[in-house]
């Protein structure tokens, strides 16, 4: 027999976990208890050997099989798919689950006086979301990775990462505001892409900027250094990884473990190089980046330049590879190219090389270049 509805009903854009949380706290709610809750914690890669195990596994925070979750699922024999059309992620980036620590402190002031408890939101652990989406303020960070998370963060006298100087209120919104823009614009992109799985082009034109971010969070290692944001903003507390990560687990493991001062930044590099901001707003950002970093102009063809390094026929070939790999669709090759031909405008040596970006054909190697490369962890085996 169906049960009477007990629990706490959740917050717009809760996680499961946080829900679970709430439930096992509230007295009302008879299968959870607080004890149960020991039982939410961050599994690790399965398997050495897959490819991507140099990343992180299942989140906790979008598991909504995890057995607290079944446990009130058989208890109020509810249908499961409730459970994941709630608590699912549509399709969007999620962050490693012990780099989902970011939150908004106004937000959970929020919720304790409406709830009586903190709840942590999905959007706090969305890659491409560093900003609050009520108060367009940047997230802070926790220390917690746990499922008190949320408790940690509220009780946080002092974040780990205090938002910028903050006698510069004005600097600080028009950045926020920027990079709000941005992100606005993917998460559209993510839901066109979530509900209508026949739009190749939108998919092709965010896999391609996926290749961006990363290049742009690039994790720092003794043989690579980080990406741009590591360059624009404050470098990251850890001094980088093992020397025997690739460029490309680099790129891969600091787009879903940068803070979101690292992230609002890419977002704003992201906007600059695919032209989402007016000339007047190219400026400002010009200027910012000079007060913030050694960048003295940073003008599009300098970012291209940083971005996509190429000098010979083979480092353009390397640089445009990912985006000829995945960009099959007019609407995809259209949209890359006001950026992407300037790889080959840039190039010191223009010798064989095509007018468009996406007719650059694989120059002839030689074993001992193939070699280099692939040592370099540039180019797979
Ligand atoms: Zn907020």
């Amino acid at each position: 027999m169906r049960k009477n509805w007990a629990a706490p009903r959740p917050v717009y854009d809760e996680t499961i976990s946080s829900w679970l949380c709430r439930c096992a706290y509230n007295s009302e709610c008879a299968p959870l208890v607080i004890a149960d809750l020991n039982e939410i914690s961050i599994t690790m890669p399965k398997s050495e050997t897959a490819e991507t195990s140099h990343l992180p596994d299942v989140n906790f925070d979008f598991n909504t099989e995890n057995a607290l979750a079944l446990k009130l699922v058989e208890y109020y024999n509810m249908p499961k798919r409730v459970l994941s059309g709630v608590f699912g992620s549509h399709g969007e980036p999620v962050l490693a689950p012990y780099s989902c620590t970011a939150y908004c402190p106004e937000c959970m002031e929020n919720d304790v006086k409406n709830y009586g408890l903190p709840a942590w939101r999905k959007n706090w652990c969305y890659v491409h979301a560093p900003i609050c989406r009520f108060h367009r303020s940047l997230l802070l960070t926790t220390s917690d990775f746990q499922y008190t998370k949320a408790f940690s963060a509220y009780a946080d006298q002092i974040p780990l990462e205090p938002d910028a100087n903050k006698s510069n209120m004005l600097e600080t919104a028009i950045r926020n505001r920027l990079a709000y823009r941005v992100q606005i614009w993917l998460s559209k992109l993510y839901t066109i892409i979530y509900y209508n799985s026949s739009t190749n082009s939108h998919c092709e034109i965010i896999n391609c900027i996926e290749i961006i971010l990363k290049r742009i969070l690039r994790m720092p290692s003794p043989r690579f250094p980080g990406g741009l944001a590591d360059n624009l903003f404050s470098p990251r507390y850890s001094r980088g990884l093992a020397d025997y990560y690739t460029l490309n687990q680099l790129e891969d493991l600091g787009w879903v473990m940068s803070s979101p001062r690292l992230r609002m930044g890419a977002l704003l590099v992201l906007g600059y190089l695919v032209g989402l901001f007016s000339k007047a707003e190219v400026e400002w950002l010009i200027f910012f980046f000079r007060e913030k970093s050694a960048f003295y102009n940073l003008t599009h063809d300098k970012l291209v330049k940083f971005l996509f390094p190429a000098n010979n026929h083979l480092e353009a070939y390397l640089t445009l590879l990912p985006f000829l790999k995945i960009a099959k669709s007019k609407a995809a090759i259209e949209f890359l190219t006001p950026f992407l031909k300037k790889v080959i405008t840039n190039c010191n040596d223009k010798q064989g090389l095509p007018r468009k970006w996406h007719c650059i054909k694989k120059p002839v190697l030689f074993d001992s270049t193939l070699a280099w490369l692939v040592e370099r962890g540039i180019l797979s085996r």
